[in-house]
């Protein structure tokens, strides 16, 4: 029999469990501040409940936990990031980070990914599985005890795609933002996607407002297919319409993230075409000058470059950001230290 994973519950869900099993229903509000407020690990930890609950809920259930593999602290800029692993042994990694406002972290929702962006470590690894709800939320639990603060900004921008593993981050999306929890307010998560177009149009019906982030990289059809393979499904004008339809309808601006690549689409002429995409539309871009990345020969866009790219899209009023990575000497890109991991383990 397969053990229930009693931490994706929500606290409904929680109470239909331990009534059904006999216990009365103030057990599972017991039970659900043991897991999602003082975030225990072991059923015997929970010290208010009865012995044959504990008992019965050991032999039924399991905690899911996010362990740390390891740990990388930026001597530059206090990021840290780690190397999580779940029961069965796959990691993910996840970044914190200290800006004066609070601590963020970026987390995982997959191992690997499906989507294959040619730019992208975790891409360029393939996909194991998705995530469950409480293994995204655990990476949160786990940093918040290690670190001893609490995290109050979230971006799903770690490994793997959100809208690829739909369900299990809605769950987790309505998880972390409950009150008797984490209780991190929507407008404090970020999603990141690389453009799952009925995907975009069911989060924005959901109305949980969380910030949206397109993961846009290329200005024309025929320059992202040759990076962003889900671009031969969802072309750009439609996952641009679905970004409409979003902010239209959750009030949330959206944000493009736009990959800086040496020589690949970084010229004055991209901007023209990228203000042409945005201009008039509630949105703000982000300049990533490209992480380096083994196995392909992508460099990042000269500073010159970055400011003439700013420059072209400032003049159609498309405001816009240049991001430089932080931690940049602790892997801190998603996929570049589970790639090493592997290695150093004698895997691919
Ligand atoms: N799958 C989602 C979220 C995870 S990737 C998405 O694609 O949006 C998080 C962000 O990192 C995305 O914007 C992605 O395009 C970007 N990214 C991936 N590899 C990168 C690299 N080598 N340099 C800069 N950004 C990168
Ligand atoms: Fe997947 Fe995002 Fe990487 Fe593309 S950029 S391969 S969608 S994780």
């Amino acid at each position: 029999m397969s053990l229930t994973d009693i931490k994706s519950f929500d606290n409904k869900e929680l109470s239909q469990f331990i009534v059904e099993k006999g216990y009365p229903r103030f057990r599972a509000d017991q039970i659900y501040d043991w897991l999602h407020l003082k975030m225990v690990t072991s059923f015997s930890q929970m010290s208010n409940l009865p012995k044959n609950l504990i008992d019965n809920l050991s032999s039924i259930c399991y905690i899911s936990v996010a362990n740390i593999e390891k740990k990388l602290v930026s001597q530059y800029d206090n990021t840290i990031k780690y190397l999580f692993s779940f029961a069965d042994k796959e990691c993910v990694e996840a970044v914190v980070m200290d800006y004066h406002h609070g601590y963020s972290m970026c987390i995982s929702t997959q191992v690997g990914c499906k989507m294959g962006c040619t730019f992208c470590a975790t891409g360029r690894g393939g996909f194991v599985r998705n995530l469950t709800a409480s293994e995204i939320l655990s990476q949160i639990h786990t940093a918040q005890k290690d670190l001893g603060v609490r995290i109050s900004n979230l971006v799903l921008m770690g490994m793997g795609e959100p809208l690829d593993n739909f369900e299990n981050v809605v769950k987790f999306l309505r998880l972390v933002t409950f009150e008797q929890g984490l209780n991190i307010g929507a407008r404090h998560i970020t999603i990141s996607t690389c453009g799952i177009v009925p995907k975009i149009y069911e989060l924005a019906d959901l109305q949980i407002p969380v910030n949206l982030a397109l993961s846009l990289h290329a200005p024309t059809d025929e320059m992202r297919i040759k990076t962003m393979p889900i671009n031969k499904k969802y072309p750009i004008e439609e996952v641009l319409k679905a970004c409409r339809y979003y902010a239209d309808n959750t009030g949330r601006r959206i944000t493009y993230e736009y990959a800086m690549i040496n020589g690949v689409n970084d010229s004055d002429e991209c901007a023209e075409k990228l203000a042409n995409l945005l201009k008039g539309t509630l949105c703000h871009v982000n300049l990533i000058p490209v992480n380096r990345v083994e196995g392909t020969n992508y460099n990042p866009s000269k500073d010159k470059r970055l400011t003439s790219f700013v420059r072209v899209l400032s003049k159609y009023n498309v405001n816009s950001t240049v991001r430089r990575t932080l931690g940049s000497d602790i892997n801190a890109s998603c996929g570049q230290l589970r790639g090493k991991n592997i290695k150093d383990k004698g895997g691919v």
